[in-house]
């Protein structure tokens, strides 16, 4: 689970990075609105916590130009104040939920688990690509009538290509999204549990469907 805080106070973004890090999540932050757009926009986060009160773009724009964007996370608000009219703003931005500082910790870990829950049950519908059907609940895979045993690894890299099909993954978007992790040495592990999942996936079947991007990466593509 991958979250982005969008926080410029450096004590409260660190008092939650800390804490969420803590409860097992991974926790990317970012200082100003502007930012958290773009970060937001370029990664696929379960939840984005968001402060209201941001330099370069306040925190509300911020959620209006995710929502734009198309960008699915749930919001958490944290915000300052706590006019009703300043919640209402809020909610109508986008935002899922708020909180008002100063909050408790275990008041914010509330909040995060209630709203990544939501987002999970939303996410609970099948993919399916080609022949291949992938179900996130019972994190089970079929080709087919066959249903394919794969190691936790191996599934979470099929179902980041499932979610997006047709789309050139470089080595580095299957490192942070899968490993949450990032550097050179890394891509080495990538291809070999690409190889894993091929020979599961394709090994017995014509139509192969992860293919090499030489140079880049993978995609997930009917020829
Ligand atoms: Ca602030």
């Amino acid at each position: 689970m991958r979250i982005l805080v969008v926080e410029d106070e450096k004590k409260v973004a660190s008092f939650i990075q800390r804490g969420l890090e803590g409860e097992g999540f991974t926790v990317d932050l970012a200082s100003d609105g502007e930012e958290g757009v773009a970060m937001g926009k370029q990664n696929n986060y379960d939840l984005i916590l968001m402060d209201i009160m941001l330099p370069k773009m306040d925190g509300l724009s911020a959620i209006k130009a995710l929502r734009e964007e198309g960008v699915p996370a749930p919001v958490l608000c944290l915000t300052a104040k706590d006019t009703v009219e300043d919640i209402v703003a809020g909610l109508d931005s986008g935002s899922d939920d708020y909180l008002t500082k100063p909050f408790a910790f275990a008041e914010l870990l509330a909040r995060v688990r209630a709203l990544v829950r939501r987002g999970t049950q939303e996410r609970g519908a099948e993919i399916v690509y080609a022949d291949l059907k992938l179900d996130p609940v019972a994190h089970k895979v079929w080709r087919g009538d066959n249903e394919i045993d794969l190691t936790a690894k191996e599934y979470a890299l099929l179902e980041f290509f499932m979610r997006n099909p047709e789309t050139t993954l470089t080595r580095t978007m299957i490192a942070e999204h899968v490993w949450d992790y990032t550097f050179d040495s890394f891509t080495n592990i990538i291809d070999v549990y690409v190889n894993y999942l091929r020979k599961k996936v394709d090994r017995d079947y014509t139509q192969k469907l992860i293919h090499t991007v030489r140079g880049v990466g993978y995609v997930l593509k009917e020829d």
